[in-house]
């Protein structure tokens, strides 16, 4: 696993491991965390570092890679587009090499809901053309293109994951979302709710929504690994390659986020609206029909209420994120 120091893919460490997967984690720890290491063995090192990852394929039995690894800011990626090419895309490059070259042909991706764009019709679903208008999307549409070019030149088998609005944390092992800058919806809201006299900036409130707010489709990070899961048996049964999004369904806007927030922390959260933020579309939101169709895939944590109240537990438990625990060391 790559980016298994990271907030989505150390979610997928207990429950891959309750799975029966033996699991070695690749991570460069630039963004993660070694505490969410929770299980596996970590090996330190860079996905740009041929040499090294080689190394990992050579020592152990490697049968399937689940690819975490990312940069993952929509604003960041207008900016900075080198890093999202060069991260996302040429190192998934490297990646995909390396496995092949050690003959590992089952690879699962962490995809993005913003390939698709500016969506036409609304709940998206995977046959909606894929358009994007970022560079972190351009990344992932391109990776999504490559793989389905090498299933068919290489047999590599992959499941291809578009992630709506990964949320929440753990309700069981004290691990969740702690990223340096933050610039995620909800955690910027709950560390606001922890600190009085921080103001949460809305970008922008006039987009075509109800409240003119932008609408996001958020699912629990919990739900993103059970569809993980799901999806590597699938390849290792079916011998086959799949397309998923990976979504609740339902869509909320940025102030009824901060209004669930509220209502959960019993906190005070000031906001103050903003220009649009670039890169931002107006609607995302899923039909993850087609998962739960193949797969059975079933969100468990529906309610955005839900997904919220699991993120303030670590957020309150937390608040200085990895930090508490990394300090002593
Ligand atoms: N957003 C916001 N203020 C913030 C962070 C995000 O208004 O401080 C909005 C953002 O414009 C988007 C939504 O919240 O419409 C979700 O953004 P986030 O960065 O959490 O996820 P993304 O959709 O970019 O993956």
């Amino acid at each position: 696993m790559t980016g298994g120091a990271g907030y989505i893919g150390s979610h997928a460490l207990k429950p891959l491991e309750s799975a029966g997967y033996d699991v070695i984690v690749y991570d460069n720890l630039s963004e993660g965390h070694q505490d969410a290491v929770i299980a596996g063995k970590l090996v330190v090192g860079d996905l740009a570092d041929e040499k090294a990852l080689d190394a990992v394929f050579k020592e152990h039995n490697i049968t399937a890679v689940m690819h975490f690894a990312s940069n993952c800011y929509v604003g960041e990626s207008v900016s900075e587009p080198q890093k999202y090419f060069v991260n996302n895309l040429a190192n998934t490059l490297n990646l995909l090499r390396v496995m092949l070259a050690n003959d590992v042909k089952r690879f699962v991706f962490s995809s993005s809901c913003s390939v698709y764009g500016a969506p036409i019709t609304l709940p998206i679903r995977e046959d909606h053309p894929r358009a994007p208008v970022n560079p972190y999307g351009m990344s992932k549409h391109f990776v999504e293109q490559i793989l389905a070019v090498y299933a068919k030149s290489y047999k590599l088998r992959y499941a291809t994951l578009r992630y709506f609005n990964a949320a929440g944390a753990s309700s069981v092992e004290n691990i969740g979302e702690d990223h340096d800058p933050e610039t995620h919806l909800i955690p910027i809201v709950l560390k606001a709710a922890l600190n009085e006299g921080v103001t949460v900036k809305v970008y922008g409130d006039d987009y075509n929504t109800s409240d003119g707010t932008c609408i996001r489709d958020y699912v629990h990070v919990d739900d993103i690994i059970s569809a993980h899961i799901l999806s590597l048996d699938a390849i290792f049964e079916k011998d086959r390659s799949f397309t998923f999004n990976v979504g609740s369904g339902a869509g909320y806007t940025v102030k009824e986020v901060i209004k669930a927030a509220k209502e959960i922390t019993r906190k005070n959260i000031d906001y103050e609206i903003m220009q649009r933020r670039p890169g931002d579309v107006d609607s995302l939101v899923a039909s993850a029909a087609k998962i739960h169709k193949e797969l059975g895939w079933e969100p468990k944590r529906l309610k955005l209420a839900d997904i919220i109240s699991t993120a303030w537990n670590w957020h309150k438990n937390n608040p200085a994120g990895f930090d508490d625990k990394e300090e002593g060391r």
